[in-house]
């Protein structure tokens, strides 16, 4: 089957009359539960919950994974990946340029608990004159908002030659963009706040193994730690699921045609986008991923002209984040945690007819520069 039909299919339970092609969330804290409690797969509402399944069964089918697990934010999906594979004295080999937040997270509370950090960045697989005496191996390709690229399947070699084990940070291309699990990795996760489910709706995050082991000590850390996902937030991404393809293929296009626009405007600087050809990224990126992904990158030449423009588009909502179907950009350094420049935009592209967009950009760069 093509990535089309099988996200539309992904996760549904058979045929039965009367019923509808995905049942509605179940909301529940608590199950009717007599006796033994291994005797019912639902027990308690933070244990597990029958949307969930149905969204992980999705999610396996897509990645082709032993098993998968939702959290209710991808940051938590990232801390349970960490918290479940490292303790105390362990090594981390995390990119230098990986998404914030996930680095302030291993740098903090995961090396106060005795994990020992390294860092590398992520363009020229530099993390491979890491890995040595190490226990995990951190990956996130494209890097959010750098969108620099590694090799995935030879760095995974080269890991498990040291017997270290490799995640991969898929947000920013989805499980239709890129394959980790298929590329060799132990674990692909992702923040599903982003195209995954790609209406700005929604926090949700959730992780894939090839070892089904893992997947069993992932929710028994989400149980643990009472990283539950909310029913209604799980309900939502499966029925987006369906839209995937759809979305992403239109995303992806629009993003290529932007792209090859803003490299012919002068007032661009640092423009990177993995799937224009000549970008650093792209001989990697054509081998690795199906889809280049809706973010594309750029620098204007100062803080004020940065924000002039961002004011002055208006299809283009100012906002974190990006993978929606709005188009989105906003001014990364305003935030602090990445060396980026003043004038480094992360523009998300979204759904909309990619001529309004060109016309909405070029006319906000003509302004900003007092044309
Ligand atoms: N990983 C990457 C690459 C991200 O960009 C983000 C959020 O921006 C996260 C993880 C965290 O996801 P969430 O915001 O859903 O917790």
């Amino acid at each position: 089957m093509k990535d089309a039909t099988r996200v539309i299919r992904a996760g549904l339970p058979g045929v039965a009359q009367g019923q509808p092609f995905l049942p509605g969330p179940t909301f529940a804290g608590v199950y009717h539960l007599s006796g033994d409690p291994d005797s019912s797969t639902y027990k308690y509402g933070r244990y597990d919950n029958p949307t969930w399944s149905a969204y992980e069964k999705a999610i396996s089918e897509l990645e082709s994974a032993a098993s998968s697990v939702v959290f209710s934010s991808g940051i938590a999906a990232v801390s349970a990946t960490l918290g479940v594979t490292l303790k105390s004295g362990d090594v981390l080999v995390m990119p230098s340029d990986a998404y914030y937040a996930a680095r302030i997270l291993a740098s903090g509370f995961f090396a106060t608990l005795g994990v020992v950090v390294r860092f590398a960045p992520t363009a020229g697989d530099a993390q491979l004159n890491h890995l040595q005496g190490a226990k995990l191996l951190w990956l996130e390709s494209p890097s959010n908002p750098q969108l620099n690229v590694c090799d995935i399947a030879l760095l995974v070699k080269a890991a498990h030659e040291a017997g270290v084990l490799v995640a991969v940070d898929n947000s920013t291309s989805t499980c239709l963009g890129q394959q980790p699990l298929a590329l060799g990795a132990d674990f692909s996760l992702s923040s599903d706040t982003k195209a995954t489910t790609g209406h700005s709706d929604l926090v949700l995050g959730h992780v894939s193994v090839s070892d089904a082991s893992w997947g069993d000590k992932l929710r028994a850390w989400r149980t643990q730690m009472g990283s539950t996902p909310g029913p209604m937030e799980v309900w939502l991404a499966h029925r987006s699921l369906a839209t995937l393809d759809v979305r992403l293929r239109r995303q992806c296009a629009n993003a290529l045609t932007i792209a090859e626009f803003l490299s012919s405007r002068p007032e661009i600087r640092g423009l990177r986008y993995p799937g224009l050809p000549g970008d650093p990224s792209y001989p990697v990126a054509s081998r690795q991923m199906t889809l280049y992904g809706p973010v594309v990158s750029f620098e204007l030449a100062s803080r004020e002209l940065a924000d002039e423009f961002l004011k002055r588009c208006e299809l283009v909502f100012e906002a974190s984040s990006f993978g929606g179907v709005h188009s989105t950009a906003e001014r990364r350094e305003r935030w602090g945690g990445d060396r980026v420049a003043e004038g480094f935009i992360r523009l998300s592209v979204g759904c909309e007819d990619v001529r309004d967009l060109v016309a909405d950009l070029s006319h906000a760069l003509e302004i900003a520069h007092g044309k």
